[in-house]
């Protein structure tokens, strides 16, 4: 099945509704094929997305997602369905194919379909992508952030070449490592993998396969393959990789860049990649400081967004215009207030140890609220790397024990608050807590390096719960 008129008549099963499954269905439906969706659960949400979807002709099949229907002759699944899922090994049995979202949108294009410039790392992904997308605009080119950054790419490229669909020059793609597994066919023109560290192992088995997942981004790139070159398992991943012939490896760096790289010199973001003479040449994209915020692993991801931007022939002034004019996503080191000289930072979206470990290296004194869901991390890297700038810890959530045990071991004489409570409150108590602890010049950061539901429904409600209890201290607190 290649192009949209091969689907009609075909026997289609959808695993998974929600944000990627109910556009599939629908997507496929109107194709002609004969769809069935299945779903694991049965709840309000889901009765109310199979009724949508039932209208359209789709049979859906609410709590049983293991059991293949019968004549399927392709699987489209959702990104959240594990590889070991029953349904999978029912395909496999069968000879059925298993496809991701992403692949379907991949199949599905045009031929004049616009060019992907792809993103996926641990973290860092929406912020590029929206940098990246920020940058094209700047240059003139019709784009948008798109993948998993929740805009369905099965929408949007049924979108284009519409004659009341959006056509575009380029999208600038995120992609997430459950993506990336089912989507084998896709290549971008150019991609960058930003960091790699463990996160969703249970997902993919093993660190092993989540890299090679993520390296599948890299796979027939045909300008650049971006990677980091403070991370030298992004760098193997390009090395692994099968591209089309001429396709370049360009680094990013905080520091000077060599040739084929873009990095940072005295101030200035500076391209050594895409210049006529890279040996003796540097041309200057951007100041540091058009990059909001300015802390060293949001420099990377726009050194990353400028690099793809480049590879697409992007002019220097763009990047810089782009770079300005892009505004980071609500919970990323948002600063919510100042009071009594001490700074309030939320970045509720630091859901894993990496990205808190980045998030902490931004700030010299911190009081740092931490804890939820670990997800089965280990703190002990984090913990001594961040010690020497903890003035005090307020731990919340269900694995808090976990982190405590780290701070006992790398930083005793850091104090600890434990706060052994789940209820809406838990988060103003937090927040008094902290602002206790700090002193003049420092910043209370909720950077919890764990994921959210243990408290709240995910972390933007974290973090709005953050900012209220901003809101509810007194001057008298400080
Ligand atoms: P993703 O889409 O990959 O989850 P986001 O751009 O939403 O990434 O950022 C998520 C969090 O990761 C941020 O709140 C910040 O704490 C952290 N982060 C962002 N960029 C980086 C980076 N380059 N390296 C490490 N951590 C990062």
């Amino acid at each position: 099945m290649q192009s949209p008129a091969d689907f009609a008549g075909r026997r289609i099963t959808v695993a998974g509704l929600g944000v990627s499954g109910v556009p599939a269905a629908r997507a496929l439906a109107g194709l002609g094929a004969r769809v069935t969706v299945v779903n694991s659960s049965d709840g309000e949400r889901e009765r109310a997305q199979a009724a949508e979807l039932e209208k359209l002709g789709v049979t859906v099949r609410l709590g049983d997602g293991d059991t293949l229907p019968e004549g399927t002759e392709l699987v489209v699944t959702t990104p959240g369905w594990k590889p070991a899922s029953p349904l999978f090994a029912a395909a496999g049995k069968a000879g059925v194919e298993v496809w991701g979202d992403v692949e379907l949108a991949w199949r599905l294009r045009g031929p004049d379909a616009a060019d992907w410039l792809a993103v996926t790392g641990t973290n860092g992904k929406t912020t590029t992508v929206r940098m990246l997308a920020s940058i094209l605009e700047a240059a003139g080119l019709r784009t948008a952030a798109v993948g998993n950054i929740g805009v369905p790419l099965v929408d949007v490229v049924l979108g284009e070449g519409q004659p009341d669909g959006a056509s575009y020059d380029v999208l600038a793609v995120e992609l997430s490592s459950y993506q990336l597994h089912w989507a084998p066919s896709v290549r971008a023109h150019s991609a960058a993998v930003l960091n790699l560290a463990p996160d969703h192992l249970d997902w993919h088995g093993s660190m092993a396969a989540y890299a090679a997942d993520k390296g599948r981004i890299y796979e027939g790139n045909t300008v650049a393959c971006v990677y980091n070159a403070a991370d030298p398992a992004t760098e193997e991943l390009v090395r692994a990789a099968d591209v089309e012939e001429g396709c370049r490896a360009i680094g990013f760096t905080l520091g000077t860049p060599g040739p084929s790289q873009v990095g940072v010199v005295e101030g200035i973001l500076v391209d050594r990649a895409f210049v006529e003479n890279r040996q003796q040449q540097a041309q200057e994209l951007a100041e540091v400081s058009d990059v909001t915020p300015a802390a060293p692993h949001n420099i990377a991801n726009a050194l990353a967004a400028a690099a793809l931007a480049r590879a697409f022939g992007v002019a220097p002034a763009a990047v810089r215009d782009g770079l300005r004019a892009f505004h980071p996503d609500a919970h990323r080191i948002q600063h919510v207030a100042d009071l009594g000289n001490v700074r309030y930072v939320d970045d509720s979206k630091a859901t894993n140890t990496h990205a808190a470990e980045a998030s902490l290296a931004a700030y010299e004194h911190i009081v740092w609220i931490a804890g939820g869901l670990a997800k089965g991390a280990t703190f002990d890297e984090l913990v001594q790397k961040s010690a020497a700038r903890l003035r005090g810890v307020v731990l919340i959530g269900a694995d808090r024990a976990l982190i405590r045990e780290a701070l006992a071991r790398h930083a005793p004489d850091v104090p600890v608050v434990d706060l052994d409570r789940t209820d809406t409150g838990a988060m103003s108590e937090a927040v008094r807590e902290a602002s206790r602890l700090a002193e003049p010049g420092d910043t209370v950061l909720l950077a919890p390096a764990c994921a959210s539901m243990d408290m709240f429904v995910n972390y933007n409600k974290r973090g709005e719960a953050f900012a209220d209890a901003v809101g509810e201290l007194t001057a008298r607190d400080h």
